[in-house]
């Protein structure tokens, strides 16, 4: 065997399990729903499932556990990410945190249907945790079941790995297993419960710790747990910013703040809809945690929301993500402030999130639309017409921007239906444009063909540029849906075949086109496709 060759086993991840070492645990191990006081976590073991059967796994995921691919098909491998067997070195443990819900302090959260199994450093030294989705109750269950289904966790482990090849932050999904047990759900809150197939799914990332994990401990005035919670979140997952003091701190939540940009910058790129921003699903890595009723933006609108939960304030809806991030980076200024009893620092930089923000998504922006720099004078009309133009005329924002690469902007003689040929794909009812309608849409892109001929850009670097920002498959709504129904099925293979053509979302893989269809007609109002509660 050559030195080089790695030697991967289920049997050999190294578990250095330092949350549970270093932080205050819940001192009773009953696993009875509760009030956690001066605790980080509570231990408690996965509950065991009848028939676990797995439904598909991440290999780049094993990969960054170093597991291999072989061991991801054995018994061991389904057995220990269902919650059936624990492996050497697991440790199961939920975590306590609290949040606000839409707007109000909740109490009391916590991991109520996730359980975590331990910490893995890879070879390369990098730390995961592993967290079991599903896999039954916990002090923190509150009115649920600790469980989850197919549909749901289906969507955690697509969406997850979708995400992190379009290159958005986020936490990972390693495997996606049924369970063998029915669980009931009311899918819409309407008094229609149905039993579904259960499933639990292992994710992934280096912390799980939210916004809300600093909030409950301040909102009990127990600075002594918040302090302890900071300053191993500082030494463990932010250690390049030196040992944990006040300025240390205040450096800290400037990081956060910088982190929750890319992000929702990302989100807005890429047209993603968390679908429920409460501060208990605010990473404070900076990844999109906790997929529920998420949605992907078909038709370009920035009041959208897919969450049903949400339909009258709309206050997840698409266009007002930043604002809420700003909102929730507040609520986690309060939480750490007793720590430093300084408003000033904290509310510059909630401050400086609405400048930095603003320059960023203008830069993003500018990328959107292949131009080298955003010129704020032009650009701002620019791209707000464009979104005007979007809306009205009911237009499909992925391919939209994806077809927008094919404009030649050095021609510019085109006659209307020449220009706006390359973008007809992405207009929901192309057939009802009418000459005036198009003719509007031209007088934009006629706009556009001069502005992107300011910079000098050859057309070949132009699309090759868009390309790598605008990509061609998200996770659409509806293929979501069309995914759960085959694995509903039985077929596992549409899950695998889907997986493969998100690992490579800016491609244009020409015998997958059908993945980047706009969303049919049957779509429209069809649960799961357009609309979501939280218990999805
Ligand atoms: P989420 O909407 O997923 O962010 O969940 C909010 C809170 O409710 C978290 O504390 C979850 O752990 C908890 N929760 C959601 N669904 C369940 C469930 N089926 N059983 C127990 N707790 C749940
Ligand atoms: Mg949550």
């Amino acid at each position: 065997m050559g030195t080089n060759t790695k030697l991967y086993s289920l049997a050999s991840l190294q578990f250095d399990n330092r949350f549970i070492r270093e932080l205050p645990a819940d001192s009773a191990t009953d696993n009875i729903r509760r009030q956690v006081l001066q605790a980080c976590y509570s231990f408690v073991q996965p509950a065991k499932v009848p028939a676990p059967q797995l439904i598909s796994y991440s290999k780049e995921v094993a990969q960054l556990l170093d597991i291999s691919e072989q061991d991801c098909q054995s018994d061991t491998f389904l057995n220990a990410f269902v919650g059936n067997q624990l492996l050497d070195g697991m440790k199961p443990y939920a975590q306590c945190y609290g949040g606000h819900q839409f707007g109000n302090w909740a109490g009391q959260l916590g991991d109520g249907r996730a359980i975590n199994l331990g910490e893995v450093i890879n070879q390369q030294g990098q730390r995961q945790t592993l967290q079991l989705k599903g896999a039954g109750e916990t002090p923190y269950s509150r009115g649920g079941d600790g469980l989850a289904v197919l549909r749901s966790s289906l969507r955690e482990f697509l969406c997850s790995e979708a995400m992190f090849h379009l290159g958005v932050p986020t936490t990972r999904a390693l495997s996606l297993i049924t369970t063998g047990q029915q669980v009931t759900r009311d899918m819409f809150y309407d008094g229609r419960p149905q039993q579904e197939l259960g499933a639990v799914v292992c994710r992934v990332a280096p912390s799980f710790t939210r916004f809300g994990s600093f909030e409950i401990f301040s909102s009990r005035g127990d600075t002594d747990t918040l302090k302890q919670l900071l300053d191993y979140t500082i030494t463990t997952d932010f250690p390049e910013l030196g040992e944990p003091s006040v300025d240390v701190y205040i450096k800290w939540f400037k990081e956060v703040a910088d982190r929750t940009i890319d992000l929702v910058v990302h989100w807005m790129r890429v047209g993603f809809v968390h679908g429920v921003l409460n501060t208990d699903n605010m990473s404070i890595l900076g990844l999109t945690i906790d997929y529920g009723p998420y949605g992907w933006i078909d038709n370009y609108d920035p009041n959208w929301t897919p969450n049903t939960t949400d339909a009258s304030n709309k206050r997840y809806r698409f266009g007002h993500q930043a604002q809420i991030a700003q909102w929730n980076l507040g609520q986690l200024a309060n939480a750490i402030f007793p720590l430093i009893e300084q408003a000033e620092p904290l509310r510059e930089i909630l401050n400086q999130f609405a400048t930095d923000y603003t320059e960023r998504w203008q830069t993003m922006r500018a990328e959107k639309l292949g131009l080298s720099s955003f010129i704020a004078e032009t650009d701002e009309s620019l791209n707000q017409d464009l979104h005007v133009l979007l809306q009205h005329f009911e237009t499909d924002m992925t391919i939209f921007y994806r077809r927008l690469a094919d404009i030649d902007v050095s021609n510019l003689n085109l006659t209307d239906d020449a220009l706006i040929e390359p973008l007809l794909a992405a207009y929901y009812d192309a057939e009802a444009l009418t000459a005036e309608d198009k003719s509007q849409i031209c007088t934009w892109l006629r706009r556009y063909q001069q502005r992107a001929n300011q910079d000098d850009i050859d057309a070949e670097t132009r699309k090759q540029n868009m390309n790598a920002v605008n990509p061609k498959y998200v996770l659409r709504n509806y293929i979501a849906q069309q995914a759960i129904d085959a694995a509903e099925q039985g077929d596992t293979a549409y899950v695998d075949n889907l997986l493969e053509v998100l690992r490579r979302p800016y491609d244009e893989q020409p015998e997958n086109e059908q993945f980047a269809a706009k969303r049919p007609e049957w779509a429209r109002q069809r649960p799961g496709c357009s609309m979501l509660s939280c218990s999805s």
